[in-house]
C-alpha cells in the first residue's frame, strides 16, 4: 500500500515554510475582518488593537475570542465579510438554545474546503477507487456535503446517502460494494447492529474497510468495537460548521492525535478560565482562526472543544503539521455531580471496556433534596439473569467509583431497550436537574 497518502506536500513542509505562511494569511486575515466587518472592527477597537499590531504568530494573542455568542447576535449574515452576491452556499449550525449560526461560503472558500476534505480522507488511506457512502446529513448541517466534496475532489465515487431509512442503508452498502463509510460513530453503530439483526454481518458480508467518523465525542473503547463490528480501520475527523465543517485536523494512520491543517488553521490551546494559553501537552480549550476563510472569518474563535497540543512536532506519517488530542469533550458537557467534575467521555471507556456490557447507554442526572444523583443504564451484550445482572451491576459501579471518584448507580437492562436514534447524534446524557 503507498503509504502515508499525502495529497498536498505542504502537510510535510519544513515547520518554518508553514509559520511564514501562517503568518502571511494571519495578517491579512486580521485586516479582512477588521475592514469586512463592523464586529470586529468594533472588537479590536475596544480591545485597542489594530491589523497593524500583528507581526508574529504570537500577536493572535493581542486579539480578543469571538465566542458562540457574537455569531448569534449578527444572525443571519451580519458576520459575513463579502456581499451576498459572492456566497454561494451556507449551511447552519443547530441552536440548541437561541438561534442558529448560518456559515456562508464564496466560491474559493468551497475549493478549500473540498481539498480539506480530499487531504483529510487521504490521510485515511482512500482513494480514487474507493466508493464512500455518506450517511450523514445533507441538510443544513456541514457532514453530508463536506464528505460528498472531498470524496469527489479526490476522485473517489461518492454515495450521498443521508441519514434515516437505517434498513435501506444496510442494503445499499452491501449492494454497491461501499468500501468507506462516513457517518457519526454512533450511527456506525446502529448500522452495524441492524445489519446484523437482517442476517447481513458487516465484517464478512460488506466491503467498508475504512470509516471516517466526527461530530461527536466517541471514545476508543467505542472505536475497537465499531472497527470489530465492521472489520474496519475507522479515522476521527474534526471540524465544525463555523470552520467549514469537518476537516479541520485528521488522524493518519498511527491513530495517535489529529493532524491540524495548520495551512488553514492556527490554532491555541487556552485555560478555560482566564483564556491564557497552554503549554504544549496541558489540556484547555481549542480556539482556532482560519487563516483562508473569505466569506465568514473568524477570529480567535472559542471552540469549547477540550483538547491539547501534541509537544511533538512531527510524526512518523511524514506529516509536519501539528498534533492535537482527540477531542475529550466540549467544556458545557462537563457534568458537576456534588461538586465533581465528570466527563461523560470517561463513563463510556469504563463501561465499554467490560466485556459483558452491550453498546447503548445512558447517563441521567437527577437532583435528590439537596443532592445530585447520577444513574447509568447500561445494556447488556447478551441477554442475562437478574443475578448476573445485578452482580455486573456491581462491577460498574466499583469500576466507575475509580474512575470518576463519586459512585453511580447502575442499572443493567436487556440488550435492544434503550432507545436508538437513527442518524443523529446520539442522546447519552439527560440531565434532569433544573437549570440554575
Ligand atoms: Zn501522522
Amino acid at each position: 500500500m503507498g503509504r502515508p497518502y499525502i495529497l498536498n506536500p505542504i502537510e510535510k513542509a519544513p515547520r518554518k515554510e508553514i509559520e511564514e505562511l501562517q503568518l502571511k494569511r494571519l495578517k491579512h486575515t486580521v485586516r479582512w475582518a477588521y475592514e469586512r466587518v463592523p464586529m470586529y472592527k468594533r472588537k479590536l477597537d475596544e480591545a485597542g488593537v489594530s491589523p497593524d499590531d500583528i507581526r508574529s504568530l504570537d500577536d493572535v494573542r493581542k486579539l480578543p475570542f469571538t465566542y458562540k455568542d457574537d455569531l448569534r447576535q449578527t444572525y443571519p449574515y451580519g458576520a459575513f465579510a463579502v456581499p451576498l452576491s459572492e456566497v454561494v452556499e451556507i449551511h447552519a449550525s443547530s441552536g440548541t438554545t437561541g438561534k442558529p449560526t448560518v456559515v456562508g461560503y464564496t466560491k474559493k472558500d468551497l475549493d478549500n474546503w473540498s481539498e480539506l476534505m480530499a487531504r483529510s480522507f487521504a490521510a485515511a488511506g482512500v482513494t480514487k477507487e474507493d466508493i464512500v457512502y455518506i450517511a450523514l446529513g445533507y441538510h443544513w448541517f456541514t457532514g453530508g456535503l463536506g464528505f460528498h466534496y472531498g470524496a469527489q475532489r479526490l476522485g473517489a465515487l461518492a454515495v450521498p446517502a443521508g441519514t434515516g431509512f437505517t434498513k435501506r442503508h444496510v442494503q445499499m452498502i452491501k449492494d454497491l460494494g461501499a468500501t468507506v463509510l462516513g457517518a457519526v460513530p454512533n450511527y456506525a453503530l446502529r448500522l452495524a447492529e441492524v445489519a446484523l439483526e437482517m442476517g447481513v454481518d458487516p465484517a464478512k458480508d460488506t466491503k467498508v474497510r475504512t470509516g471516517v467518523f466526527g461530530a461527536e465525542m466517541w471514545s476508543e473503547e467505542l472505536r475497537k468495537r465499531i472497527n470489530e463490528l465492521w472489520d474496519m480501520d475507522s479515522y476521527d475527523i474534526y471540524g465544525m460548521s463555523e470552520l467549514y465543517g469537518p476537516g479541520t485536523a485528521m488522524e493518519c494512520h498511527h491513530h495517535d492525535g489529529l493532524h491540524v491543517w495548520e495551512d488553514h488553521y492556527l490554532i491555541e490551546v487556552v485555560d478555560p478560565k482566564t483564556g491564557e494559553p497552554l503549554e504544549p501537552e496541558e489540556e484547555g480549550v481549542l480556539v482556532v482562526t482560519p487563516l483562508t476563510h473569505e466569506a465568514f472569518p473568524l477570529l480567535r474563535y472559542w471552540t469549547n472543544d477540550l483538547t491539547f497540543i501534541y509537544d511533538a512536532r512531527s510524526c512518523d506519517c511524514g506529516r509536519t503539521m501539528r498534533r492535537i488530542a482527540r477531542i475529550k469533550g466540549r467544556a458545557d458537557d462537563m457534568l458537576i455531580i456534588n461538586g465533581v467534575n465528570v466527563f461523560p467521555s470517561v463513563v463510556e471507556e469504563v463501561l465499554l471496556s467490560h466485556p459483558l456490557v452491550g453498546n447503548q447507554y445512558q447517563i441521567i442526572v437527577e437532583k435528590e433534596g439537596e443532592l445530585d444523583r447520577m444513574y447509568v443504564v447500561v445494556e447488556s451484550k447478551r441477554r442475562l439473569t437478574e443475578q448476573e445482572k445485578e452482580a455486573l451491576a456491581k462491577e460498574l459501579e466499583e469500576n466507575l467509583r475509580e474512575a470518576l471518584i463519586i459512585r453511580p448507580r447502575v442499572r443493567v437492562v436487556d440488550p435492544g431497550e434503550i432507545p436508538r436514534v437513527e442518524g443523529g447524534k446520539a442522546k447519552r446524557v439527560i440531565d434532569k436537574r433544573p437549570k440554575t
